[in-house]
């Protein structure tokens, strides 16, 4: 099979990989969509390896031993490995386990997690069924694309009486704004890219605000006739930014935060009475069924937020686009376009 590796800095190439196989639980999916996720800072450090990529979707060409899925089901791939035995595999939380299978190991094989690849090895559990009515693309989009966003409104039960502000819009903080829009929440964003910054508002936001211009806490409550937002997601990674979010919330606010920038600066969260949650993704096994609404709901948002669409032999100018933040949410097709239902 054909795959991309990062083999020094500031290059992905795409080779040639012996194709996995299926073994007991382990089933072989066949991908048609690799969204691209941080990939592109692995190539940009110089962190080499022949195995990116942990989102994708596909069609299952051998379902090994599984009693879930047969040859030919289309399924969203989530993250991880999880051990599925532990207790937060169990309760859907799997991001968290902290006994992840080496299923290469396992099975003795070379390659076969990547998502960046014509196919993927994968423990059937951590599958879902993309719905007959979902398009192969669509369905894409309950991994990082509306995934880690999708986790913290549903623990902040974000809802058409919030005022939501996204910190930060890249893929996951676009994916949040469409969350408020599907909601019916009254979404404010902040953006420094103004590519990035009108790609926002055609997605839902009222108002944009630019953090190297606006004091956004004082913007938010100009606009909330002084009460400040009701919730917020924090994806920019900015240092600044878990201060000034919290600073636009109400007393009481719910702010959860997705962006991995090592220790967060709050002010004190206690005269706030801040609701305060780390998020990293979403929980499949509980809520399958309100992302697949989501995503019906989300329609003709998706196909805005997905900018670009391209071979995986064109993994280079993707990350090239990536680099320069001129895009929302780009699809890899690792076999080319091919025949699905429309969007
Ligand atoms: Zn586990
Ligand atoms: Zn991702």
């Amino acid at each position: 099979m054909r795959a991309a590796a990062i083999t020094a800095r500031g290059v992905v190439d795409v080779l040639d990989q012996p194709t996995p196989e299926a073994r007991g639980d382990l089933v072989v999916v066949k991908i048609l969509v690799t969204p691209m996720c941080t990939e592109f800072k692995q190539r940009r450090d110089g962190v080499l390896s022949s195995a990116i990529g942990h989102e994708a979707a596909g069609i299952v060409v051998d379902a090994g031993d599984s009693r879930r899925f047969d040859v030919g089901d289309r399924v969203a791939v989530m993250p991880h490995y999880g051990c599925g035995h532990c207790r937060v595999c169990t309760s859907g939380d799997y991001m968290h386990c902290t006994d992840q299978r080496d299923v290469l190991a396992e099975t003795g094989q070379a390659y076969g997690t990547a998502g960046y690849a014509q196919y993927v090895l994968k423990p059937d559990w951590l599958l879902i069924r993309i719905p007959d009515d979902v398009s192969m693309k669509h369905g894409a989009m309950a991994c990082c694309g509306l995934g880690p966003s999708f986790g913290s409104v549903e623990r902040m039960h974000l809802d058409a009486l919030d005022t939501f502000l996204v910190s930060g819009c890249g893929p996951v903080g676009l994916g949040a704004v469409i969350h408020g829009a599907v909601r019916d929440a009254r979404t404010f964003a902040v953006e420094t890219s103004p590519y990035r910054a009108a790609l926002a508002r055609r997605l839902g936001a009222e108002v944009v605000f630019d953090p190297t211009e606006d004091d956004v806490p004082a913007e938010v409550r100009a606009l909330t006739g002084g009460r400040g937002a009701d919730a917020a997601i924090e994806t920019s990674g900015a240092p600044s930014a878990p201060r000034s979010v919290a600073l636009s919330l109400r007393a009481r606010g719910r702010m959860a935060i997705v962006a991995w920038a090592g220790d967060v600066v709050l002010p004190p969260v206690v005269p706030l009475g801040l609701e305060l949650s780390g998020v990293w993704h979403w929980n499949s096994l509980a809520l399958e069924d309100e992302m697949w609404a989501t995503v019906r709901k989300a329609g003709p948002l998706l196909d805005e937020f997905i900018t670009h669409v391209l071979p995986l032999e064109d993994v280079s100018a993707a990350m090239d686009l990536q680099d320069a933040g001129e895009c929302g949410k780009i699809l890899l097709l690792p076999h080319g376009e091919f025949d699905d239902i429309p969007a």
